[in-house]
């Protein structure tokens, strides 16, 4: 009922004529596979160049992230406006931007809104740090990040939301969470605080991605979970033939 979707986060990897030759790699393989989305976000400056190459495919780009505001006076910032001529989805409250750069609940609420008010598909990403976790409060960081997130959204919004549930131990450190661990959380509190805000439909309707150095090796154990609906792939997306692969496997668990 849930299509599986596997999205490529590039981060701060590529030139536009790197990403180009990249994905130029990554199309014979994935024109083969049926019944997966596949979402590729690269950096700004190589979302025309890859929009290009991807044109005549069934692919599609997502900005790593956004700012809330429309316009005017806010020196490097890039509008939901203008994502959406390039894209059609947009990674939002991503562990780096929230550890990094400062992003609160609440700049992720913003940013969620405006994306939605484009038409722009958000993967919202939510998860517990290791100091979190150890101390048994995974449970509560993550409900917490996606009621904030979405409180701000009707139902209907809500319903087209896709979030991403990453332990930020688990980012880019080959040392990935369980599926089994995965699953639990996304059964026991992503969907039940979707569910909260937009009911049991929505919650159920809602595609919930793993993400957390997965590569092709693993992909297979977090796609045959019954709550994991695709995966959010930083590290193992910049190799054409493990990206390609990860989307077989979702295609395959499908
Ligand atoms: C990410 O950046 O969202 C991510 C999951 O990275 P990696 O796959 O490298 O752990």
């Amino acid at each position: 009922m849930r299509k599986p979707l596997v999205a490529g986060n590039w981060k701060l990897n590529k030139t536009a004529a790197e990403a180009y030759s990249l994905v130029a790699d990554m199309l014979p393989g994935l024109r083969n596979v049926h019944g997966v989305d596949v979402v590729l976000c690269p950096p700004f400056t190589a979302l025309y160049a890859v929009s290009k190459l991807i044109k005549d495919h069934a692919i599609f780009l997502g900005g790593q992230n956004m700012f809330w505001e429309e316009k005017g006076a806010f020196t490097g910032e890039i509008s939901a406006r203008m994502l959406a001529e390039f894209c059609q989805y947009v990674i939002l409250g991503h562990s780096e931007r929230r550890q990094l750069f400062g992003e609160s609940n609440e700049h992720v609420a913003q940013k969620m809104r405006a994306a939605l008010s484009q038409n722009l598909i958000p993967i919202l990403c939510v998860g517990e740090t290791l100091e979190d976790n150890e101390a048994g409060r995974a449970a509560g960081v993550v409900s917490r990040q996606v009621h904030e997130a979405l409180h701000l959204l009707d139902t209907q919004a809500i319903g087209n939301v896709i979030i991403a549930y990453e332990p930020v131990w688990a980012i880019g450190t080959g040392r990935a969470a369980t599926s089994e661990g995965a699953n639990t959380i996304i059964r026991n509190v992503i969907r039940p605080t979707v569910a909260g805000l937009a009911g049991e439909t929505t919650a159920q309707n809602t595609r919930v991605l793993y993400g957390g150095s997965v590569d092709a090796g693993n992909a297979r154990d977090f796609f045959i979970q019954p709550e994991i609906d695709g995966a959010l792939v930083g590290g193992a997306s910049l190799i054409a033939r493990s990206f390609v692969s990860i989307v077989e496997a979702a295609a395959a668990a499908g």
